[in-house]
């Protein structure tokens, strides 16, 4: 069945370019973009249309990386820096999905929470817990969300709550791959090993195999801070640097994701741009745990991949809009550490990198993406402020420094309304 959308469109081609247009049309079959359009073509006339008058019609949101179960500790546990954050309340949080009821209801709760927000695909880390893993696909699918999730692997330095035997860990993964296929295409498994400190050699290697064999993408944590880099030092002395400890065992290429690289050397760079691995930057999380400030700009002049992830719970914003404006923010305080050698970025290439940057981890193309279905978000920006006199560039602008869930207003994933004027799920 044909539809258009018709509002204000803006898509985000490439970093920095943006493709505004004033009234346009969104040409739908079946969920699926046909194109982008001034005004309806030939054979088009007839079609019902859904005008979104003067708001924004954005690009669906990406927030490719974040834990779902430490969604009950957001905003909270701010006072200390990784490793200890993670010993003394990310590890507790995550050991209370052994409990699928528990589950159930916080999954639940953050699929509708992601989705009033405008994010539409994820790449997200699950807990150890294979039965919660399969909850939080099932309540993704339910709110009408696409994405990636893993079940995580953790068979060292997990504290007695939260660990796994080895041979536990790889049985458990196999009966969560044997079980996650219902919900393809539109929630899909990716392999994820917590960070090197969690796994041991034997799981590494067994994952790095799994993942050839089964062609299946990969997601892990890379030079977050320095104790953590200082400490995969000391578990891989024949490792010059923290890449080595996933390359060395099939873990890094094309279709792997790792967060932060807040400290990549500009070897690690260079390794992350030749294998193809995307960077997922998190700028609310590397202030909250003091971590650092990435090199981001220095990242993308180098062409490395960098897409954005709210991580929360150790960023406390769920929403891509004020992530977009976080990753504005901390490429400024960058450029001050840097003496300016490190340039801002702008609003414009935040919003590439948090939306066309991370789509592209789905294999899916730039903007609006033609011949794939549509992912978009609808913003009422009237309380922001009189729209008059402001360009749709800058309007969007101020819809990401200033736009939360109120403003927006529907949302579009996979082809379908999800949420918006009929109430999300
Ligand atoms: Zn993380």
């Amino acid at each position: 069945m044909r539809s258009i959308l018709r509002g204000n469109l803006i898509q985000a081609p490439a970093l920095g370019q943006l493709d505004c247009l004033p009234g346009g049309c969104l040409l739908l079959e079946d969920g699926v973009v046909r194109g982008v359009v001034p005004t309806p073509p030939e054979g088009w006339q007839e079609v019902p249309v859904t005008d979104y008058g003067n708001r924004l019609i954005l690009q669906g949101f990406v927030d490719a990386h974040l834990h779902g179960p430490q969604y009950p500790m957001l905003g909270t546990a701010m006072d200390l820096p990784l490793l200890e954050w993670l010993e003394r309340y990310a590890f507790p949080t995550e050991a209370r999905f052994a409990d699928p009821d528990y589950a159930r209801a916080v999954y639940r709760a953050l699929a509708a929470d992601l989705a009033a927000h405008g994010t539409t695909r994820v790449v997200m880390f699950s807990s150890l817990h294979t039965d919660a893993t399969l909850i939080l696909m099932e309540e993704l699918a339910r709110a009408g969300l696409w994405g990636y999730v893993g079940k995580v692997n953790m068979d060292r330095n997990g504290g007695k709550n939260l660990q796994e035997d080895t041979e536990d860990s790889k049985r458990e993964t196999l009966r969560w791959l044997e079980q996650c296929g219902v919900f393809a295409p539109q929630i899909r498994p990716i392999l994820t090993p917590r960070f090197t400190p969690s796994c041991t050699d034997g799981l590494m290697a067994w994952l790095g195999a799994l993942a050839r064999e089964r062609d299946l993408p990969v997601q892990s944590h890379l030079s977050e801070n320095t104790g953590e880099i200082a400490w995969v030092r000391e578990l891989h002395p024949g490792c010059a640097e923290y890449w080595e400890s996933y390359a060395k065992f099939g873990l890094w290429n094309g279709r792997t994701a790792m967060a932060h690289c807040v400290h990549s050397s500009a070897r690690e760079r260079q390794a992350m741009r030749e294998a193809g691995v995307l960077a997922v930057h998190c700028p609310d999380s590397n202030i909250n745990l003091c971590s650092g400030v990435a090199p981001v700009r220095r990242m993308l002049d180098e062409g490395v991949s960098v897409a954005l992830g709210s991580d929360i719970a150790a960023g406390a914003c769920l929403g891509m809009l004020e992530v977009m404006s976080q990753t504005v923010r901390a490429s400024k305080a960058r450029s001050l550490l840097t003496d300016g050698a490190d340039r801002p970025l702008t609003a414009a290439e935040a919003y590439y990198l948090g939306t066309t940057a991370g789509q592209r981890f789905f294999g899916v193309g730039a903007g609006f993406a033609a011949g794939e279905r549509l992912h978009a978000v609808v913003v009422d920006d009237n309380a922001l402020g009189p729209a008059s006199g402001l360009t749709l560039p800058q309007r969007l602008e101020r819809a990401i420094y200033r736009a939360g869930q109120a403003e927006i207003c529907a949302v579009w994933a996979g082809g379908r309304q999800i949420g918006g004027q009929r109430g999300f799920l």
